[in-house]
């Protein structure tokens, strides 16, 4: 037989067995002195082994777990061949890393283990009426093939309607199950423990598990075997989740859809999302992508009528969405942080027992500093970036590569005493809130307090679930944060939410930028006023104050009316004329060397490789550039994007010329790695 093997090798490799092993038998198969973990694969054409080869034996096979089922190898041969990368790669990443270490007898124990009788199960949460916009939501995802777009704004109910679509899979099939991915591990607890209390009494203990990368390895085991083998009725997890092994798969949920970080940027660069379409229509679940915000991929995708689209404009429990404040840079004073106007608005809040958020996309206390002697700055040594000032450490801190230093004294170069701090980061914000608001008192007669959350404070085990109990319980009232603050968490008592300098996306060269700060800053508004009770008894208003340069940009001009319809028309507009997806397709292909002439040699080999290709017709290949963050710890990075017209463009081309790359590859030694990405998100 043909038993192809999964390995860091990454190719298919032959072995024999006394019985022929249907396809998706886990085994084990000596490589070299190793054994290894392997999936049988049905090879297409076994080709005639040639003459005096012997095959070695499988080493054992894993019997008692069930074969790995015919959708979930179409699976992963559909994301090897889409995103150009190996099935072993693809199999590599999607099983638990526990499993490759476990010998059969091992694995029977598990299996076989006697399961703990869990306390008796509390009643069912009862699922809640639902409001005549979700029953018509509802009844048309049961009507309809989908995909659908469920668009709605935070609030508006559109998890009820999840837990809806996937409580009526699980009823009608007790074989059913349902697969949910979220954007960011942070965001997993709280919607997890929705799932819970909603299946968990009526489907068992475990009925409901999670697929991420906070997990232990055993953990992740256990709820990869749960889904493999029928038990788990909902797998909920982030992107990596995409991959289960989920036999009765009946609906498909991914949550905010447009989330950047559906994206894996490295190893296989898949997009969960798209993979999840592709899994949900080839066996045949019903597949909803939830956005208030949607990627202008799925909003397009709905006006040619490929998806359907689901509205739900109005917000269920939560107030009206927070009114929006622009405030013209260009009429304050130069150096201002805040306005006046914004601090008032936060003072107040502060007395009245109210949270405000305060959302700045860089950490640290400066981005770089500075000589006006000499003009030297903080610049990394072994990267295209700045050094970032940390005060509170006392260092210097590259955010591409790890190299970080102490804080110099004096200037390096000239000895000038004086060094300056340019730009602001959360670190300075923080302090600089705390110095302005230090009289400020809460209706507890106590001063204010201000915190931060950051990478930088959420580094170390519990430290971030710690920091979030801590804004709940109303012992925080100002925060200050990056983007990770901005999602999906509920505070229930926040009612301002400030972006104090956004403009920077405006400028950014990759075409994508104005999308994902849009969705940011309503994303960001949505965090104030989530409780229409606590406003009332408040007298409050939920407010989004916006520092800028430019008031009059399309993009925050849309902001203030909630117009994300109009904005995604606005930008589908540029898109089409500047010839950008969702309009053109694309793939990178980047390179990385000692040199940037070497990474982009490499790229003018692989582009004269292609000239003599057919399947070139059509597809268009842009001149190799240094990426925007050129050198990263010491490697130039050049990369050379391909556009077509059409997907299946793409991926002809794709096909024919990768193994052009590998002969291109093994000539320009100087190239320490290359990639394809399709899709691309990041330019
Ligand atoms: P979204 O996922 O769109 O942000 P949710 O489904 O989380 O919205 O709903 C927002 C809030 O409204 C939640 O507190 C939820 O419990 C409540 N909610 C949703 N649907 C209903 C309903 N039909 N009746 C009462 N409360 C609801
Ligand atoms: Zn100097
Ligand atoms: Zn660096």
């Amino acid at each position: 037989m043909h038993t192809p093997l999964h390995s860091q090798v990454g190719s298919l490799l032959s072995y024999t067995h006394d019985q022929p092993l249907p396809a998706g038998t886990v085994v084990r198969v000596p490589l070299g002195q190793r054994e290894l973990m392997g999936v049988a694969w049905a090879a297409p054409h076994a080709a005639a082994l040639p003459p005096g080869v012997v095959l070695r034996p499988v080493a054992e096979v894993l019997d008692a777990l069930p074969p790995l089922d015919a959708a979930w190898q179409r699976l992963v041969a559909f994301a090897a061949r889409y995103y150009q990368r190996s099935v072993g790669e693809i199999v590599h990443t999607a099983l638990p890393p526990a499993l490759r270490k476990l010998t059969g007898e091992q694995l029977n124990r598990r299996l076989h283990a006697k399961k703990k009788p869990q306390v008796a199960t509390q009643d069912a949460e009862n699922s809640v009426a639902l409001t005549a916009e979700q029953v018509s939501v509802c009844q048309q995802i049961a009507q309809h093939p989908g995909p659908f777009l469920l668009y709605g704004s935070t609030g508006s109910g559109k998890t009820e309607v999840y837990l809806h679509s996937v409580a009526q899979a699980l009823q009608a099939d007790p074989q059913a199950q349902a697969l949910v991915l979220v954007p960011e591990i942070n965001l997993t607890p709280q919607l997890l423990a929705r799932f819970e209390r909603r299946f968990v009494p009526r489907f068992g203990p475990q009925a409901v598990v999670s697929l991420h990368s906070g997990l232990t390895e055993a953990q992740r085991l256990k709820h990869w075997l749960a889904a493999h083998t029928g038990q788990a009725r909902i797998v909920l997890g982030t992107r990596m989740a995409v991959l289960a092994s989920l036999p009765g798969l009946k609906v498909v949920v991914v949550d905010e859809e447009h989330d950047p970080s559906f994206k894996q940027e490295e190893g296989a660069r898949y997009s969960a999302r798209d993979l999840a379409l592709w899994r949900g229509r080839d066996a045949g679940a019903k597949v909803i992508l939830g956005s208030a915000t949607p990627s202008l991929e799925s909003w397009y995708a709905c006006q040619q009528g490929r998806y359907q689209r689901l509205d739900m404009p109005s917000r269920v429990a939560a107030a009206a969405l927070p009114a929006v404040h622009l405030v013209n840079l260009r009429q304050q004073p130069k150096s201002t942080v805040f306005a006046p106007a914004l601090l008032q608005a936060i003072t107040e809040r502060i007395q009245r027992g109210e949270q405000s958020l305060v959302l700045l996309n860089r950490r640290g206390f400066a981005p770089v500093l500075w000589c006006g002697n000499c003009g030297w700055k903080s610049d990394c040594p072994h990267c295209s970036a700045h050094q970032v000032f940390h005060k509170g450490e006392r260092r210097l801190r590259c955010h591409h590569c790890s190299a970080s230093q102490a804080v110099p004294r004096c200037c390096p170069q000239c000895g000038n005493p004086d060094i300056l701090a340019l730009g602001h980061g959360t670190e300075q914000l923080q302090e600089a809130l705390a110095q302005q608001l230090r009289n400020v008192l809460r209706p507890d007669g106590q001063p204010a307090r201000i915190a931060r959350m950051d990478a930088d404070t959420t580094q170390g085990a519990g430290q971030l679930q710690e920091q979030l109990a801590q804004i709940h319980d109303g012992s925080v009232d100002v925060l200050v944060g990056t983007q990770m603050v901005a999602k999906g968490h509920d505070f229930r008592r926040m009612t301002l939410v400030a972006a104090v300098a956004p403009d920077a996306a405006l400028m950014s060269s990759d075409f994508r930028a104005p999308e994902r700060l849009f969705a940011l800053l309503m994303q960001a508004a949505g965090r104030a006023g989530r409780d229409a009770a606590f406003m009332r008894q408040q007298g409050s208003q939920a407010q989004m104050w916006i520092q800028t340069h430019q008031p009059e940009h399309a993009l925050y001009q849309a902001l203030q009316h909630h117009d994300y319809p109009g904005f995604a028309r606005q930008q589908l507009q540029e898109r089409q004329q500047a010839g950008m997806p969702p309009f053109v397709f694309q793939a990178l292909v980047r390179s990385d060397a000692k040199t940037q002439d070497d990474a982009q040699k490499f790229l003018h080999a692989a582009a004269q490789q292609a000239r003599q290709l057919p399947a070139l017709a059509g597809v268009f290949i842009y001149p190799p550039i240094p990426l925007a963050m050129q050198r990263v710890a010491n490697v130039e990075r050049a990369q050379m994007l391909i556009e077509a017209p059409s997907r299946s463009a793409l991926q002809k081309f794709l096909h024919a010329w990768q193994p052009l790359l590998h002969q291109v590859r093994q000539q320009h030694r100087a190239v320490v790695r290359w990639l394809i990405d399709v899709d691309p998100q990041n330019l």
